[in-house]
């Protein structure tokens, strides 16, 4: 068996970050009961990293529709009969799913137990994966590293609400996003909060990560409430910032995402 890379341990979890495309990730989570993967955009590079460990399959959670999350789906449904399992509200624009998924839905046990969690904007079904035990979320195009998705499907005050359900998880939580977005990202949170000091630190570690070929994923709640001007919506130092003093915070919000959207 060829060497590889271990993953990041955590709780019980072993997580392995997977670069498909040109800019996605897709992750596999190794618990004690077997091998699940978050979203497939393609098949190859997950079978590689599958077979260099001399591991199968089992399941596959898909985030939300879009064809750069569920590209692969078949493939590895074809080679692994692993189940695959996805948001029910998005079952008639999915791949064909064994088992559809809504918020709250529960599986597996141990560190391998996994919570749903509904965070429509970016698409109305999109669902996140919390494995609270191991102390991981699987975010997709939600909550991203130093952003969040493009609200296509939803309002900002949807998209607002979904990233406050993240942002109330426990701080230390590793946050597993589904892009690397992460330097374009750092640029524009820079023009928010150019006096953010950690935001500052943070776009330095990136560059230097992207610089080396690293992924900058996954990070830590605890650095995105820091440092991600759309977790930040509604601090008071924010919204002085931006002149929105007396704003609500989903307004803030959507002020930042349409900065964003023109950047
Ligand atoms: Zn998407």
């Amino acid at each position: 068996m060829p060497s590889v890379t271990p993953g990041i341990i955590q709780g019980g979890l072993e997580i392995v970050t997977i670069p498909c495309l040109s800019d996605n990730y897709a992750y596999l989570v190794k618990g004690p009961d077997g091998v699940c993967l978050i979203d497939a955009p393609e098949a190859g590079p997950i079978i590689d990293a599958l077979e260099a460990r001399g591991w199968t399959l089992g399941t596959i959670l898909i985030t939300h529709h879009h064809h750069d999350h569920v590209g692969g789906v078949e493939e590895l449904r074809g080679r692994y009969g692993c189940e695959v399992m996805g948001p029910e509200a998005e079952r008639d624009k999915l791949p064909p799913i064994d088992m559809g998924l809504s918020d709250g839905d529960t599986g597996g046990e141990g560190p391998a137990r996994t919570v749903a969690i509904a965070v429509p904007g970016h698409t109305l079904g999109h669902l996140a994966y919390h494995f609270p035990e191991a102390g991981a979320v699987f975010t997709a195009d939600s909550l991203m590293a130093l952003g969040c998705g493009r609200v296509f499907e939803g309002t900002p005050p949807m998209m607002w609400e979904s990233l406050s359900k993240l942002a109330a998880l426990p701080p230390e939580t590793l946050v597993c996003s589904g892009h690397e977005y992460t330097q374009s990202n750092a640029r524009f949170a820079l023009t928010i909060e150019p006096d953010n000091a950690a935001l500052v630190a943070r776009a330095t570690e990136v560059d230097a990560a992207r610089a080396a070929g690293r992924p900058t994923v996954p990070s830590t709640l605890a650095e995105e409430l820091a440092t991600n001007p759309f977790l930040r919506a509604g601090l008071p130092e924010m919204k002085a910032t931006l002149d929105m003093q007396s704003a609500a915070d989903a307004d803030v919000f959507a002020e930042i995402r349409r900065r964003k959207d023109n950047f």
